[in-house]
């Protein structure tokens, strides 16, 4: 029987983190990677509309955690052994300065995924590595402190350690999961995603986006500050996805069917925004209100408020009715629209639910077997959209990789 040290199963970012991680702090380990599909690290090639944001620029480890809706108290120590400053650190030393954006994104220079693909593959392959494509775990047996491992295509492995790295479960790979050891999954549903609305006068403003939205389930406690764009099916941008992240489960169990309110202007309350309109009505009295675009909004958006709030784009500003200037608040502050659906967002999405953590150690060990560890998405950890759940990956990937060589 082939005998290696570590044999992880899932050729993916953790995965093939936590073999580089092992495999550079020492060569002499035999490593093996043993991935279903033909080909590895998938998702990272897709990742970030193919720039892949490896991070994010939050040096703070409380403020980082605050980005992550389930999980966060579990991935708190992995990100004092293994932060963003360490990620930049680490792709550096392996020739990949990473850059951030405007927004905290953090991307490889070359702004290609296939950078970060390229650096794991080959350090994998230069350091000795072995990778299985089409290949997967057929039994497994631990007896005398070893793993019996017995492939798809029959071939029989022995190894010290195992390290589950499949990403986001689903309920076959969970049933799957079960071959390996009795594993207690949180429920899994999608997260990451945008809302539809079936509204054919919003769809008509597609492209439209404000800076600063706001966003609020009604029925749940949700409230969202952040960039909100219209699309051709209903809502999206960062106040939205963020949302849809924190709330993954409670839409999950309303089939995503809820109504939210969306709030165009948020820096200030209602009092506030009502002084400001009136003087600015009053010091555009006699201009179209059409013609009166307020608080620096998109004219399109502006047209389409005022529709809503009923009030004829022809009217003079001196001439709003009161009625009509609340209503006009109302929707500067509260659009109301019905949800009936999502659409998963192309650039990054992830699954919710996983692995439930109380099952593993601080070092990602199982509590009833130290040689078996579980790293990535397929815990019950995930982040909002930009760089989070990379980072989940190299932390949790760090720290098991780390354990595994204090075992010797
Ligand atoms: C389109 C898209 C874009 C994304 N962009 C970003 C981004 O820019 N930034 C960010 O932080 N996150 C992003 N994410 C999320 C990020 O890709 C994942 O969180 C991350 O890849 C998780 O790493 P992982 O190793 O746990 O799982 P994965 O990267 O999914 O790897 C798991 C691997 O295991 C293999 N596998 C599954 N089952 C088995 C099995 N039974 N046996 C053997 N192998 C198996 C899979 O084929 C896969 O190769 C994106 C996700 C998607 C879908």
């Amino acid at each position: 029987m082939n005998t290696v040290d570590v044999v992880i199963i899932g050729g993916g970012a953790s995965g093939y983190f936590c073999a580089c991680e092992l495999l550079l702090n020492d060569p002499n380990l035999k490593v093996e990677i043993w991935e279903k599909s033909n080909k590895t690290l998938g998702k990272v090639r897709v990742s970030g509309g193919g720039r892949c944001n490896v991070t994010h620029d939050i040096r703070e480890s409380r403020t980082l955690l605050k980005k992550y809706p389930r999980g966060g108290k579990y991935l708190k120590e992995k990100l004092n052994q293994f932060g963003v400053d360490d990620t930049e650190k680490w792709f550096l030393a392996q020739g990949i300065p990473l850059k951030t954006e405007g927004d905290n994104r953090m991307f490889p220079i070359t702004n290609s995924s296939e950078t970060i693909a390229a650096c794991f593959e080959n350090t994998f392959k230069k350091l000795g590595g072995t990778l299985r494509i089409k290949t997967s775990i057929e039994t497994a047996e631990f007896d005398q402190n070893q793993w019996k491992l017995q492939t798809t295509d029959q071939d029989w492995v022995q190894a010290r350690f195992l390290v589950m790295a499949i990403g986001g479960l689903n309920e076959n790979k969970s049933q799957w999961l079960q071959k390996i050891t009795p594993t207690a999954v949180t429920p899994l549903v999608p997260s990451i995603f945008t809302l539809n609305i079936d509204d054919p006068v919003l769809h008509s403003l597609a492209g439209v986006a404000v800076a600063k939205g706001r966003i609020k389930y009604e029925g749940i406690k949700s409230d969202y500050e952040g960039p909100v764009l219209i699309t051709h099916w209903g809502l999206s941008g960062p106040a939205v996805l963020t949302s849809s992240a924190w709330h993954a489960v409670d839409l999950f169990e309303r089939n995503y069917e809820i109504n939210v309110q969306v709030g165009w202007i948020v820096d200030k309350n209602e009092d506030a925004v009502r002084a400001q309109l009136q003087e600015y009505l009053e010091l555009h009295k006699n201009k179209n209100i059409r013609n009166a675009v307020a608080f620096g909004l998109p004219k399109r958006l502006w047209d389409w408020i005022l529709d809503r709030s009923e009030i004829s784009p022809e009217k003079e500003c001196i001439a709003l009715r009161k009625e009509e200037r609340n209503r006009l608040i109302e929707n500067l502050m509260r659009s109301k629209f019905e949800v009936s659906g999502r659409t998963t967002y192309k650039e990054e999405f992830v699954t919710a639910g996983g692995i439930k953590l109380d099952e593993l150690d601080s070092d990602g060990a199982f509590k009833g077997n130290s040689q078996l560890f579980a790293i990535g998405e397929m815990l019950d950890l995930d982040g909002v959209t930009g760089g989070f759940n990379f980072q989940a990956a190299w932390s949790t990937a760090f720290v098991c990789a780390k354990k595994i060589r204090s075992m010797g």
